[in-house]
């Protein structure tokens, strides 16, 4: 029997619609460097309206052309991420932190037409233009002078954002649009070769937002307030900015000020109740926090994912600073949320513990199995290591551009998700290691998340990251590359005593290197390919313990 219920497409322009008059009164605040401003849900649907006035009227942008965005964390960025799908064109949200021929490459890659820059990333902008063959215009917001541009690229349209919105109208009638077409685009940042895009549907970022709203997930409500310091280019920031315009919850927006000292005084201005970023910003945070007297009081949850979350930091949040660390994992190819760390009903304690230290339970609409090295699916037992495999509503199906799906990335239609680990019986994943990253030593393997969850527990290490290195030997060997709290001292034999109550002997890392910082990727995760690189081109001071 068919169902009796009607075909009503999910659309971005009806959470615009929904967000800018139910929680009208919402808002979305933008960090200025030492205060705010505030710019209500109403007035971000007035914004979105007239710059898709804008876009089809001055600029000419019609049916599924891309406009992209080379912008922080901002309200302007908010109304460009609904103005633009719901006018039926795609956005393409550009990373501004990779390098400008990657940039230049995904521009054209996208075949962007139009390009939303913020003032103060002008200068990074003007070095890609002349590289970006489609882009015919670049509309700047905020008041930097747009000489730089012009110069750049005679050939591109260079706009002030409020010149062009300043008459338009504050209405829209947004188009109906197919759920299933293109919404927005993004880029994962790609291992070897060029970035590949993932373009995300109406349907699959409306099915998405329900998720990040629901308890189970975020728990999203009118009065949440969310710190967003995950880039609205990384991954569409979780999907925080949609789930917020759905459920009412406020979004506080760190635009560029992305250091510790900043991101406190936002918290105690601004009382967030909910915050998301990578490990390495709480890491920073948790320092300044030790150190100086900030009200934090508000704030409740903190959401981590993007890379493992070291346990000693949901400890050292927790027991310090009564913030929870929810950790969570993703991927681009899963707009991203994939799963979250909430232990079950009733469990309390160190069992509590051991559930949040995992990657977290897969919610219903994801699918998700092991799959052991020799293609068998593996047993969800807690224990059976493979690679994780997912598929569902929010999870691409290849590649922008890739007409069959790349099987190197995807398998009988699921996507390879590269990530190494275990599904419990009750649905909770516990990653090991991406697949790249796993140390192989004679035949066994190691896993580098573990060495350096063991290593950031030692009250002396800020950071540790450990790379599998060549080893005549064994093949590859850990290699741990270790930064310092400011004004502590530890030699490679204590942190190796500290581990070895933790792991097995075999696992410990004979090869040591003390570092300034470890490098970061695009997106702050730890570089585990610039460390190897390092280590390869000999550029690293390595200490070799053997032991008895
Ligand atoms: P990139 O490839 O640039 O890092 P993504 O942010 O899409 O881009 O990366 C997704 C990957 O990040 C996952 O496949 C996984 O390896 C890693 N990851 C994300 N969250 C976690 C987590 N909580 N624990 C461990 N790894 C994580």
């Amino acid at each position: 029997m068919r169902s009796t219920m009607m075909d009503f497409p999910l659309q971005i322009a009806r959470i615009l619609e929904h967000g800018s008059t139910v929680h009208g009164r919402a808002e979305v605040v933008t960090w200025t460097g030492d205060q705010s401003r505030r710019m209500s849900y109403t007035e971000v649907g007035a914004q979105a309206a007239r710059l898709a006035h804008a876009l089809r009227d001055d600029l000419g942008v019609t049916g599924d052309d891309r406009v992209a965005t080379f912008m922080w964390n901002n309200a302007e960025h908010l109304v460009a991420y609904f103005a633009v799908p719901s006018m039926g064109a795609v956005l393409h949200t550009l990373n501004i932190r990779l390098f400008p021929d990657q940039v230049a490459y995904v521009a054209n890659h996208a075949e962007d037409k139009v390009v939303l820059v913020d003032s103060t990333l002008l200068p990074l902008l003007a070095n890609v233009l002349p590289q970006m063959s489609t882009v015919r215009h670049v509309v700047v917001v905020g008041g930097a002078d747009p000489q730089p541009l012009v110069a750049a690229a005679p050939n591109v349209a260079v706009h002030a954002w409020d010149d062009l919105l300043r008459d338009k109208p504050e209405r829209y009638d947004w188009p109906e649009v197919d759920e299933r077409d293109a919404a927005a685009l993004c880029y994962t940042s790609g291992t070897t070769g060029h970035p590949k895009g993932v373009a995300y549907s109406h349907r699959s970022i409306w099915l998405h937002s329900m998720q990040i709203c629901a308890a189970e997930a975020f728990g999203l409500g009118p009065t949440s307030r969310v710190l967003t310091i995950v880039p609205m280019f990384h991954a569409m920031a979780w999907g925080l900015p949609y789930a917020a315009f759905m459920s009412g919850a406020s979004l506080i927006m760190p635009d560029r000020f992305l250091q510790a000292q900043p991101i406190a005084a936002m918290i105690a201005a601004e009382r967030p109740t909910l915050g998301g970023a990578v490990p390495t910003i709480w890491t920073d945070l948790l320092s300044y926090l030790d150190k100086n007297e900030v009200d934090t009081s508000s704030l409740k949850e903190v959401i981590v994912g993007g890379s493992a979350c070291p346990p000693a930091l949901m400890h050292a949040f927790s027991e310090r600073h009564g913030i929870e660390i929810i950790h969570a994992w993703g991927m681009t190819e899963m707009s991203p949320l994939g799963s979250v760390s909430r232990p079950p009903a009733g469990v309390t304690g160190d069992e509590a513990w051991a559930y949040r230290y995992t990657q977290g339970r897969i919610p219903a609409p994801v699918a998700a199995r092991i799959v052991a090295p020799d293609g068998s699916v593996a047993p969800a037992d807690g224990r059976t290591v493979g690679e994780l495999e997912v598929r569902g509503p929010w999870v691409t199906a290849r590649y922008l551009g890739e007409d069959e799906p790349d099987p190197e990335k995807f398998h009988d239609g699921w996507l390879r998700t590269g990530d190494v680990g275990t599904l419990s019986p009750d649905g909770y994943l516990t990653l090991t290691d991406r697949a790249k990253d796993v140390i192989k030593s004679g035949g066994e393997w190691i896993s580098s998340v573990e060495l350096e969850n063991a290593l950031m527990a030692h009250p002396a290490v800020l950071e540790a990251c450990v790379v599998g290195v060549p080893d005549e030997r064994w093949g590859e060997r850990p290699l741990a590359a270790v930064v310092l709290r400011e004004g502590s001292s530890a030699k490679p034999e204590e942190l190796r005593d500290f581990l070895a109550g933790k792991l097995a002997r075999w696992q410990l890392p004979e090869r040591w290197v003390f570092i300034d910082a470890v490098p970061k990727t695009s997106v702050g995760k730890f570089d585990k390919k610039a460390v190897r690189a390092r280590h390869a081109a000999g550029a690293l001071d390595v200490t070799t313990v053997n032991y008895p």
